[in-house]
């Protein structure tokens, strides 16, 4: 039976929870536990699949096929296990399960109510899976008081009682704000905030307080005596440079031995954290960087391209080098010269994205980068981008285009390289859309497996011809444009192993020019950069080598 560490936050939002948690679960795995990290959201989406990434930022997406919050991603990063479907929920897809259940009549003609139908539901949820680790860590989106949140908080506060007693434990963060004028920290909101947890039934066991200036040990026994925990167990979470420096820094002030205390373990387990030591060399003893162009249309808000900065990040760290992200916003050259926007980077990233904005401005960001020999990834709409570009300018097909373009526009403006996928296989399954389908998750989602072409230049990269990528799309290039396009140098190097959807483009005369259909930067990690983005950077070297 696994043990449960509840985290929640108070006073502010953005306090890093996910960092947090994420970092705690890559700390037990360092003292030789299983870990699996869950997210628990209280907003009315069923999943962010249809949220704005302006507004909710990235969609991270699992093996499985759901479409999740970023701070997945954040887990995976620093503990390697891979996020599953049963890893996140919100609000609203508790109570579509609750409605469904009503209808169904599965609860007998009884009054449906919030406890203990929508609590039922969430512990119902929080217990999948928990004898297959040794701690289950779930973070509660949002921050104690809010409205939305109170269900989870009542139901993690039952399922603490459910289970047997030391077998449950609350990790609060909160912020300790520092009053310039008066030079000192306050811990009132942390007291405030705290208290709004108690009355909720909740006493936390260990509080982690984000501060940017050192803690005071007087300050620290002051938060201790009055919100009821440890003096040990009051960690600081002081800012960082990079977030890989978050294992080691809550090591250092002591967090996981909090944690192991509050479940009386010991002797603990002394921690390995080697691989933690590494990253952190790597980030800090660099030689050189990097100057890489990030052309998409979110550019607004850097989170909405989380998993794609970070794995460059990785990709640095695998080449010793920094790597120093701009974002260029793709519709500003929509119909002008890319060059004076491009011009300077030594590798341009096309990442995905969605509708017609900004399309042409990334279809000559990958004409300029093939024309000047920049290296150049293209990821989804950036692989169909590129192709759009090889059939017009290069193949003769001058009015190549997207069905995601004719579609939003209701006619027929192109010639359609990139077409509407309908159907296609799923291991061995047919699955079937149809156009008017509802938006959420119908997508091809998740993970397919593709077979690379021997002597290609993606091949050579993954070291092996059969990969397994992530995927989150609805288009897909037409594979009858294959010949046509292969004649001219644009090699299909990647393919469903059906042979019948194309998964990666490249250019045979090109130093590193490189389109998928896939998400690799899904799969990167700081101890295990992705093999795509490891050489894109190597490759964005070797460019800023020659200017
Ligand atoms: N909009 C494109 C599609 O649905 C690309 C999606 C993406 O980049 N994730 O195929």
């Amino acid at each position: 039976m696994a043990r449960y560490i509840f985290i929640t936050g108070g006073v502010v939002s953005s306090l890093g929870k996910g960092l947090a948690s994420a970092a705690l679960g890559a700390l037990l795995q360092a003292r030789g536990y299983s870990v699996r990290l869950r997210k628990l959201d209280p907003y009315l989406n069923v999943d962010p699949g249809t949220m704005s990434p302006f507004e909710h930022g990235e969609v991270f997406v699992t093996d499985d096929g759901a479409e999740t919050d970023l701070d997945l991603g954040h887990y995976e990063r620093f503990t390697g296990v891979p996020a599953r479907m049963t890893d996140s929920v919100s609000s609203g897809r508790i109570y579509s399960n609750v409605l469904e259940k009503e209808r169904r009549g599965d609860y007998l003609g009884k009054t449906i109510q919030v406890v203990p139908h929508v609590t039922n539901e969430i512990k119902e949820f929080l217990a999948i899976g928990d004898d297959e680790v040794d701690f289950m860590l779930c973070e509660i989106g949002g921050t104690v008081g809010d409205i939305e949140g109170l269900p989870f908080f009542e139901a993690i506060r039952q399922f603490s009682h459910d289970k047997p007693r030391g077998q449950c434990i609350f990790m609060h963060l909160t912020l300790l704000p520092y009053l310039a004028a008066s030079g000192e920290l306050k811990t009132k909101p942390t007291q405030h905030s705290v208290k709004e947890l108690q009355s909720i039934g909740i006493a936390p066991d260990i509080l982690v307080c984000r501060s940017e200036q050192p803690i005071p040990e007087k300050e620290r026994a002051k938060i201790a005596l009055f919100c009821n925990v440890r003096k040990e167990a009051v960690v600081a979470a002081y800012d960082l440079k990079s977030i890989y420096e978050a294992p080691l820094a809550y090591h250092r002030e002591g967090l996981d031995q909090a944690v192991l205390d509050a479940f009386e373990i010991s002797p603990a387990p002394k921690p390995d954290l080697s691989v933690w030591e590494d990253v952190n060399d790597r980030i800090h003893n660099t030689d050189g960087d990097v100057k890489v162009a990030i052309v998409g249309k979110y550019v607004q808000l850097e989170d909405a391209y989380k998993s794609i900065k970070e794995a460059l990040t990785h990709g640095g760290m695998a080449n010793r080098v920094k790597v120093n992200v701009e974002w260029v916003d793709a519709e500003v050259f929509d119909h002008e010269d890319p060059a004076p926007y491009l011009e300077g980077f030594h590798a341009i990233l096309v990442p995905g994205g969605f509708g017609e904005r900004g399309t042409e401005g990334k279809i000559k960001a990958a004409q300029f980068a093939r024309e000047r020999k920049i290296p150049y990834l293209g990821i989804c709409l950036g692989m169909q981008m590129a192709v759009i570009e090889a059939a017009r300018n290069v193949a003769g097909v001058g009015d190549a285009g997207s069905e995601e373009f004719d579609h939003e526009a209701g006619g027929k403006r192109f010639t359609p390289v990139v077409y509407h996928l309908k159907e296609w296989v799923q291991g061995n399954r047919t699955v079937a859309r149809k156009v008017d389908d509802d938006k959420g998750g119908t997508m091809r989602l998740g993970a397919y497996s593709a077979a690379l072409k021997e002597g290609s230049k993606v091949a050579q990269v993954y070291g092996g011809c059969d990969i397994e990528e992530r995927h989150r799309h609805r288009y897909e290039v037409d594979i009858k444009y294959r010949d046509q396009l292969e004649a001219k140098g644009l090699i299909f190097s990647g393919m469903s192993p059906d042979g019948r959807l194309p998964e990666i483009v490249e250019w045979a005369d090109h130093p590193w020019f490189i389109g998928v259909q896939f998400h690799p930067e899904l799969k990167s990690k700081p101890f295990q950069p992705h093999p795509l983005f490891a050489d894109f950077v190597r490759a964005a070297l070797e460019t800023s080598r020659l200017v």
